[in-house]
């Protein structure tokens, strides 16, 4: 079944994603590289010859000025020249052929330091780059002052600065860099991204590809496998490889197809087991009707009170499954109301009496006092005779039943003995279950319906009360439960 607003594979989803990640990478880089190379490069370029200013003013007092200028210049790559107001040199070092601020004549540089002053004591500029033939100096030009950026020329930098020394002397600092035109590193730069571009899509087709595969397949596989499985393919297997989410939802769905498994079998079984135990004593019914019908001999009270215990075991039957229907849906809350446990289990013996006189069972029931407890009185006492009936059922040669009620601290224990065959070891967990019979062979058990002990599990559950079987085989069973006492 395909959702009807079917959307992307996964596959071109990643590929989507990593390409949409791609297309960012790539901007910023066309950004940084080609639109914005001249701007970051010329705010660089500023930073440093700010920085050497700063770095000489600080120091202008020190011995060694001489030395600290020499290492600048070569670091930074600035021409230096100090004067004092009017012009006159105390201090210059030229390492650029056509540095602008050492072929200043020096009414120039006074003029220079004039606007440095009015400016607020420091100046930066950005002039193309003057070429100069001998040492002529051209003032018109370099009145021109800042000239709108023309990444295409080489361009100077001139950074002015005043600085006072210790002894009061006012002295004018310059600066001058060269930014070199970034046209043809941006021609290559364009070139190179082109193909960085071309690369990135393909790298990210392919990177997708693995991914969606790596991701995807695993997804896909279990689609399959869940499909099968709501065909009722209850055998069907979820395999999880590749990374830890898939594994667990694998390990998830391979229980729920376990449960449902063990769901439908219990479905099965439970209807095979229903309609074989109907079909039992209504053949016996209409078996022994029809005889009694057509020979009139066979008209006997025996058996018709065959068919009357055929007719009850059908009636028990029905009981039972609708009261474990009834327990296991839990629709029906228990109705708790104090009563006198003791004197519940004396009445429930009364009505064995009969039985005992007829068939020769000694059912005994030892207490020790009468005690209240708050339960649901008819669901406990339908427990009490599950218990005694399979004690019955179940009972040995001695035909002996002793039913026990112990106190213990604020708990009162019921416990129903049989000296029987016992339960083997290995079938005492599953004697609870619906509808299992421990030997399914034994014509007694035969007589059961599989269904009492669940019954009793079911209304001691609801109670929260502690139950379970003491039982040697051979030997005999104690069939136990606790309740509190109120
Ligand atoms: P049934 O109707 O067959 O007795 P139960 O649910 O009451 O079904 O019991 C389940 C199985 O547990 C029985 O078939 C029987 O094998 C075993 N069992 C129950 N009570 C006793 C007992 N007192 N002694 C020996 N076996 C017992």
């Amino acid at each position: 079944m395909k959702p009807k607003n079917a959307k992307l594979s996964i596959k071109w989803k990643i590929f989507l994603y990593i390409l949409l990640f791609a297309a960012v990478m790539i901007v910023l880089l066309w950004l940084s590289q080609i639109v914005f190379l001249h701007d970051f490069y010329q705010a660089i370029k500023q930073g440093e010859i700010k920085d050497a200013a700063q770095i000489i003013e600080q120091n202008i007092d020190n011995e060694d000025i001489d030395t600290l200028i020499e290492r600048i210049i070569h670091r930074y790559d600035v021409c230096v020249r100090i004067a004092d107001m009017d012009g006159e040199d105390v201090y210059t070092s030229d390492i650029m052929p056509d540095c602008i601020i050492h072929k200043m004549p020096a009414f120039q540089f006074s003029v220079l330091a004039k606007e440095t002053e009015e400016n607020g004591g420091s100046f930066l500029r950005i002039m193309p780059q003057i070429k100069f033939s001998g040492t002529e100096y051209d003032t018109q030009r370099f009145m021109g002052n800042v000239p709108p950026p023309d990444s295409g020329v080489v361009e100077s930098m001139i950074y002015t600065k005043t600085i006072t020394t210790s002894d009061g002397q006012t002295m004018l600092l310059a600066l001058n860099s060269v930014i070199t035109p970034v046209n043809s590193t941006v021609e290559t730069l364009k070139v190179q991204l082109l193909y960085i571009t071309f690369i990135l899509i393909g790298c990210a087709l392919v990177v997708a590809l693995i991914i969606s595969r790596h991701v995807g397949k695993p997804i896909i596989k279990i689609n399959k496998a869940a499909k099968k499985l709501a065909k009722a393919e209850y055998d069907v297997r979820f395999e999880g490889e590749g990374y830890r989410e898939i594994a667990e939802l694998a390990a998830t769905l391979n229980y729920a197809a376990r449960e449902l498994s063990k769901v439908d079998n219990l479905r099965k079984e439970l209807i095979a087991n229903i309609s074989h135990d109907l079909r039992t004593p209504l053949t016996m019914i209409t078996g022994y009707a029809e005889v009694m019908r057509d020979l009139p001999g066979e008209n006997t009270p025996e058996n018709v009170q065959i068919v009357i215990d055929e007719a009850r075991r059908l009636t028990t039957l029905v009981n039972d499954v609708m009261d474990l229907s009834k327990l296991q849906a839990g629709t029906q809350a228990p109705n708790i109301t104090r009563f006198n446990l003791t004197q519940m289990i004396r009445d429930i013996m009364l009505r064995y009496a009969k039985l005992k006189e007829q068939e020769g069972y000694r059912i005994a029931f030892e207490s020790d006092g009468d005690i209240m407890v708050e339960a649901d009185e008819t669901r406990i006492g339908q427990v009490v005779y599950n218990l005694i009936n399979n004690a019955i059922t179940y009972a040995g040669e001695d035909k002996k039943i002793t039913v026990r009620q112990l106190t213990k601290d604020e708990v009162v224990r019921v416990e129903v003995e049989d000296d029987g065959e016992g339960i083997p070891k290995d079938q005492l967990p599953y004697i609870w279950e619906r509808y299992y019979k421990v030997d399914k062979t034994h014509k007694r058990a035969s007589v059961g319906t599989g269904l009492g002990l669940s019954i009793v599990k079911g209304i001691l559950d609801m109670h929260a009360a502690r139950y379970g079987v003491d039982s040697v085989e051979g030997k005999g069973s104690v069939f136990w439960f606790e309740l509190k006492i109120q």
